[in-house]
């Protein structure tokens, strides 16, 4: 398991962006994500009893997680759909694949994975010898099947996390499928190899309020599980195998630093400016682990309910009544401030599966066309939300909507179910509507959305990712991900405008509103209701209770008139510490660029 054994492997350190703050000293829990390699090694003659155990361990649970994989499929795609994976199944059946495999374990006294991939290799070259087209592609279920034996071999699957204790998730980068498989009770921290500050990673570590990095470019290539690792994302650096001198320093450290949790007065999520603005904060959620936090830290319900990690939640999902079971305990956590329940929003960077065979995730079939594309699973999603507002104020916004056309279609279909629910006699409330706002398209085109919908969610993290063209969660990026650049205030301030001029809600939702700096400069731009990390809340209720919307104002308005990020991100510098030393550090505020 650990390097440990033998002589000590080197310490080494890697830098990469701090996306949630802390120190924690752990063991390596390794997420694969993509290939997975196998080496022979020779067993003991003894031992090959244990091996033909393990390989066939392994094979009744990747079968397990086959069949729920296919239950999902099936209620999420349809039916015709999901047969793709009894093929896999047959194959985990096949008794001559599984026979020449423990031979070639017993004869050749070989590794289990080892006769896996040599065995799974063989078969695949019989495959692309076949001259019918649709014979040859079934290849790719041979390797998508050794694949998930290698990975069950591996015991690093996420169902073996109940044992690690003190696990520091290590991935080259993860989806929200791995992260909702993962018990993350147990998880110390989160690093990746990619990633950015709006990565779903760094959400979901906010989230959960424990320490994460990203960007760290190959950790992965050297850390395997159970390797000893800290995450020190105060100073932005991991260290593998740390030596005894720096684990004694790191432990003297976490000695020293504050163990009483902060004082949270109870409704941090009411607050006023200085000169007597309200601001409302409430709670972005998407796991179980994370719901806790919305009474903690006293958000006023739920802005943001990402209802897609459900999907990724073994056997949660997909029916209607299990729908209906999750959206009900959203309403119930919510409150009488209630829960904006978003659509899915699959496809993009939120999933592999949907996404695999797209050239281009991020502008293909995401979120609301997904949904439209795949009417019965809007259908069900729909009915499930509007039978659970029975339960607590539930409202339903739409993801990345283009125009009013997306809008149109999604509310026919939403009013068409609301009338079959009341035809079928089944206890059911008419829902408000809302749009996310996350692309320019629905930016230019606000006015007019503002007179279709009932409420705007302004969805920062991908309105800076369409405004600047920078992939959200592509660490060699990063630095062009300027949530100040003057393009992206300049779409905020018209869409706060437009919801004002139709006198509509507007909740602003991504990252920027979990920042205080940006906070500040999103009240500054008139936006009165923002949604965050529940854990973010205290400081940015700390923050704008000690400014004063008309200074936060008047520093929006130089910040939209420049001309660079870099500008105003000077501008912001000068004017907070200026106006408001008390409140912000340096560390708090852009750093200056080079
Ligand atoms: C956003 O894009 O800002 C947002 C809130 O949604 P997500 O991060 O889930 O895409
Ligand atoms: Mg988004």
């Amino acid at each position: 398991m650990s390097a440990e054994v033998g002589s000590a492997p080197a310490e080494r350190r890697w830098r990469g962006l701090s996306v949630s703050e802390g120190l924690v000293i752990g063991r390596v829990l390794r997420i694969h994500k993509g290939a997975r390699h196998a080496y022979p090694a020779r067993i003991e003659i003894g031992d090959v009893n244990r091996e033909l155990e393990r390989f066939r361990e392994a094979i009744a649970l990747a079968r397990g997680q086959l069949l729920e994989i296919k239950e999902r499929a099936a209620n999420l795609l349809g039916q015709d759909h999901a047969y793709i994976f009894d093929a896999h199944l047959l194959m985990l059946e096949d008794t001559k694949f599984i026979d020449e495999i423990e031979k070639y374990i017993s004869n050749r006294r070989a590794n289990a994975e080892w006769a896996v991939k040599v065995i799974g290799d063989r078969l695949l070259a019989l495959y692309e010898k076949i001259k019918d087209d649709y014979l040859r592609e079934r290849g790719s279920d041979i390797e998508d099947v050794v694949h998930r034996v290698l990975e069950a071999l591996s015991g690093e699957r996420p169902a073996y996390l109940d044992s690690l204790e003190d696990a520091v998730i290590v991935s080259e980068d993860l989806l929200p499928s791995a992260v909702a498989e993962l018990d993350l009770k147990h998880a110390r921290a989160i690093v990746t190899d990619a990633g950015g500050w709006t990565s779903h990673t760094a959400i979901i570590a906010r989230g959960l309020g424990i320490p994460s990095m990203v960007g760290l470019e190959n950790l992965c290539q050297y850390a395997r599980t159970g390797d000893k690792i800290i995450v020190d994302s105060y100073h932005s650096e991991v260290v593998l195998h740390p030596t005894a001198t720096t684990l004694e320093e790191c432990e003297a450290q976490l000695s020293t630093a504050p163990s009483a949790a902060p004082h949270i007065p109870k409704a941090a999520g009411a607050l006023r400016t200085t000169d007597g603005v309200h601001v409302r904060l409430r709670a972005n959620v998407e796991l179980p682990a994370e719901f806790a936090g919305v009474a903690k830290y006293g958000a006023l319900g739920i802005g943001l309910f990402r209802s897609e990690f459900l999907l990724a939640q073994p056997g949660v999902m997909h029916s209607e009544e299990k729908q209906y079971q999750a959206y009900s305990q959203v309403a119930e956590l919510a409150g009488e401030n209630g829960a904006v329940v978003r659509l899915f929003d699959l496809g993009g960077d939120k999933s592999d599966s949907a996404s695999d065979s797209e050239r281009n995730p991020a502008l293909g079939l995401r979120a609301i066309r997904f949904c439209l594309r795949n009417e019965s699973v809007l259908r069900t999603q729909v009915r499930a939300i509007m039978r659970a507002a029975t339960k607590g104020r539930l409202d339903i916004v739409l993801p990345m909507i283009a125009d009013v056309t997306d809008v149109e279609i999604a509310r026919r279909i939403i009013d068409e179910e609301c009338g079959r629910l009341d035809a079928e006699g089944v206890a059911c409330k008419a829902i408000q509507v809302g749009a996310m706002i996350e692309v320019p398209s629905a930016v230019m085109t606000a006015e007019k959305l503002a007179r279709v919908v009932d409420f705007f969610e302004l969805g920062t993290n991908d309105l800076v990712q369409y405004v600047l063209a920078v992939d959200r969660g592509n660490d060699k990026v990063a630095d062009w991900f300027r949530s100040l650049h003057p393009a992206v205030l300049d779409s905020l301030s018209r869409t706060i405008k437009a919801a004002d001029g139709a006198g509509i809600p507007m909740i602003v939702c991504g990252e920027m509103a979990s920042t205080p700096a940006y906070a500040v400069i999103l009240v500054g731009l008139g936006a009165r209701d923002l949604s965050m990390t529940p854990s973010s809340i205290p400081k940015v209720a700390r923050v704008l209770s000690g400014v004063s919307a008309a200074d936060a104002e008047a520093i929006a308005q130089e910040c939209l008139a420049c001309a660079s990020a870099d500008e105003v991100e000077n501008i912001v510098r000068e004017r907070f510490l200026k106006h408001w030393p008390t409140l912000f550090t340096t560390k708090m505020l852009p750093a200056p660029r080079p």
